[in-house]
């Protein structure tokens, strides 16, 4: 496998997803002050998806539960589609609007969108990009104004409700595009239509955690219930006092429920990243922060 995707959101036409897998090389974009050393490889695999790795933006990831929507007048800062030669600079489309609407900047061939951990677009010209290695990638769709989502979460981001405010910020983007349109009450977005994917990511067969992170994360939200945890047996490569096993998953599972989305709808079919550590990137197994992959949603 070179790149991991989503049966369910493949079959839809007019979307671009996927995971890049270790064929690629480690596609983790840097953190701030951090040397990029994996340029190429981030555009190897955004071309073999048949996109532009010049348009690829790119969430800061701070384990928060915060999500910047990019309005395609961003998009056309990015990389201007320039109607007229003769024009210097691109027209901009709302003369009042003087600054970019957030601070992110363009580095080596990508953009970044520091203190966030996902990403909101209704625009073809725009590929929505996170990072992960064992942290639970999601790519959310809403096939009725076709408007898509990424986001990062890993344990702290899940508490923090990270899917949930995914759902709502998508929701909200995704009706106001609808209402730009004019269309009918009728065609306005019902959440449960929200298609989610998660990506490859650890699983409950091996993300393993001491009591007193599972006693935090128990307080932290209701969302996390007691069974969602299970006793580790005697192993000696859990050195660190892990005790318990926790199903990360299955609590996103329940949040995005519990907010509308149809169990049916959520694509949970992605492998372990632990379980193959030959083909993802797991820091729980490798403790190597340089190691780690590019996940990018986008439409065609
Ligand atoms: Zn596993």
């Amino acid at each position: 496998m070179e790149i991991w995707q989503s049966e369910r959101l493949s079959a839809i036409p007019w979307l671009v997803h996927g995971t890049a897998t270790r064929v690629f090389g480690s596609t983790r974009y840097p953190n701030e002050g951090e040397t990029d050393r994996t340029q190429d490889k981030r555009d190897q695999f955004i071309r073999s998806l048949g996109l532009d790795p010049s348009r690829l933006v790119v969430s800061g990831n701070t384990h928060s539960n915060h999500l910047v929507s990019l309005p395609s007048y961003y998009t056309n800062l990015i990389s201007p589609p320039n109607p007229n030669p003769n024009l210097v600079s691109p027209p901009n489309p709302n003369p009042n609007l003087v600054s970019p609407p957030f601070q992110g900047g363009v580095r080596g061939g990508y953009s970044l969108v520091p203190d966030c951990d996902g990403l909101i677009s209704s625009s073809p010209n725009i590929i929505l990009g996170t990072k992960t290695a064992d942290c639970l990638p999601l790519f959310l769709v809403d096939p009725v104004s076709h408007t898509i989502a990424i986001a990062h979460a890993g344990w702290k981001g899940v508490m923090a409700g990270i899917a949930i405010e995914a759902v709502h910020t998508l929701a909200r983007t995704s009706n106001a595009k609808l209402q730009g349109k004019k269309l009918s009450v009728n065609e306005k977005l019902s959440v449960n239509e929200i298609l989610v994917a998660i990506g490859p990511s650890i699983g409950a067969c091996h993300y393993a955690i001491r009591d007193d992170r599972r006693d935090e994360m128990l307080a932290r939200t209701p969302f996390v219930l007691k069974k969602d945890f299970m006793p580790t047996s005697p192993n000696p490569s859990l050195a660190g006092g892990e005790a318990y096993l926790v199903d990360l998953r299955a609590i996103v599972i329940r949040q995005l429920v519990s907010y509308g989305i149809s169990s049916s709808n959520i694509d949970v079919s992605a492998p372990c990243t632990a379980c193959d550590p030959d083909t993802f990137a797991s820091y729980f197994l490798s403790h190597d922060a340089s190691q780690g992959m590019l996940s990018v949603i986008a439409l065609k």
